[in-house]
């Protein structure tokens, strides 16, 4: 069998990796001949949209894409020629935040409130209406915090216009969130839903930092709610492969942030934390052969490697951690690697990860991490979970 992968990011190459262990044969297509796919598949290094792209990929079993950004047009295109999962009919959905919240409260899916903008009018009348604070973002293309604004008053409007340009944008209320959590499951062809636990994210700057899986004190009901959202979802449009939700708890209520139609950043703990990977399953699913086990094989914990990668002294300062690279050149918030750690149980796993993270030293990761601590603290307290804050989590307005 032959799977074709539109993009060659870290996520293409993971996938790469697992369809080649799965025996099939693999075709990566990105516009960079160096990117990380690159050393695991081969890579044709072309823009999506050029004929060679549509030559090397129409003669795939099936294609998949490895971020929501790849243009629709190519996507509709492949289409008609070869199967491609997810199909565009989430593509479309996910691609637009306003199409997508729009999408999501018409499927009786709660999330923030909202209000397109097309002009500083509108935006004038969407603040009126949600008031302060409020996070304005770019309706496509923004990713890892890229394109947001946080309005904290009238004084932040202009600065967040004049960088907000002429793009189409949707204005949502801000939530004071508890915590953010993921749930990621995985469609076969057969339309059969499997989930993994669900995951707890600390993000600071918009950009995940550190995550824990299974997040900690989640009640059943909670649990079966948010896997009637997915299926809901994925009836919907028709899904085949993984999906994963990113969700706002705000004193035990789930508001959905957002929808990804790929494998997920907060979904990594699963190669070494799951019976079965988020990657594997993905091509799994993209391939037509039946899912493995979603099961977890104990508490796992990730963080992201972002801008630089630390020593291996660091690392070593706890036994077993698995470190993944991604073989890009560092800069400034870019995504270089991640770690994880696989314990028995949660209190091993957040011993481990405490002293993973006090030994790698990195302020952004301590910062997220001391997030999900004050959490546990306060909900151990019975007190009721803290307001993670905008100071806390929440990007800076300059993201
Ligand atoms: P997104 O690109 O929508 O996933 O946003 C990145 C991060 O920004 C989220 O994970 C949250 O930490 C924060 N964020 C986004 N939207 C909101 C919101 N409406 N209220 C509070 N925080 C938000």
């Amino acid at each position: 069998m032959r799977i074709g992968i539109l993009g060659g990011g870290q996520l293409g190459a993971l996938l790469a990796e697992q369809a080649l262990r799965l025996g099939a044969a693999v075709q990566v297509v990105d516009p960079q001949v160096d990117c990380p796919a690159a050393a695991v598949a081969p890579v044709l290094a072309a823009p999506f949209d050029a004929p060679e792209t549509t030559r090397a990929l129409e003669w795939c079993d099936a294609v998949t894409y490895e971020f929501e950004g790849v243009p629709l047009d190519v996507c509709q295109r492949l289409e008609t020629r070869v199967p491609l999962f997810p199909g565009t009919a989430a593509l479309e959905v996910v691609r637009d935040r306003f199409v997508e919240k729009r999408f999501l409260r018409a499927q009786g899916i709660p999330t923030a409130e909202f209000r397109p903008v097309s002009s500083p009018h509108e935006l004038d009348s969407a603040l009126d209406a949600l008031g302060f604070p409020a996070v304005l973002k770019t309706r496509a293309d923004g990713y890892d915090g890229k394109g947001q604004w946080l309005l904290s008053s009238r004084d932040d409007v202009p600065d967040a216009l004049r960088q907000l340009g002429s793009r189409p944008a949707i204005l949502e209320a801000f939530v004071p969130f508890d915590r953010e959590l993921s749930l990621i499951g995985v469609c076969d062809a057969d339309g059969e839903l499997r989930t993994w636990a669900p995951t707890e994210n600390a993000h600071v700057g918009g950009i995940l930092r550190v995550s824990r899986s299974p997040a900690r004190g989640l009640g059943a009901s909670q649990l079966d709610t948010g896997r009637r959202w997915l299926g809901r979802i994925c009836d919907t449009t028709d899904y085949r492969g993984v999906i994963a939700v990113e969700l706002f708890e705000v004193q035990g209520r789930w508001l959905v942030n957002e929808i990804a139609c790929r494998v997920h950043n907060s979904g990594h703990w699963t190669l070494d934390g799951a019976e079965t990977s988020q990657f594997e399953n993905h091509v799994r699913a993209v391939l037509g052969l039946p899912l493995g086990d979603t099961a977890s094989r104990g508490s796992s914990a990730m963080v992201n490697l972002i801008g630089a990668v630390p020593s291996e002294a660091a690392v070593s300062a706890v036994s077993d951690a698995r470190v993944y690279l991604y073989g890009k050149t560092p800069r400034p918030r870019r995504k270089l690697g991640h770690i994880n750690l696989l314990r028995g149980d949660d209190e091993a796993r957040d011993r481990s990860l405490r002293t993973l993270i006090d030994a790698l030293g990195d302020r952004e990761m301590s910062r997220a991490h001391a997030s999900i601590a004050r959490f546990d603290e306060l909900s151990a307290d019975a007190a009721g979970p803290a307001s993670a804050g905008p100071d806390c989590e929440h990007p800076s307005p300059t993201i």
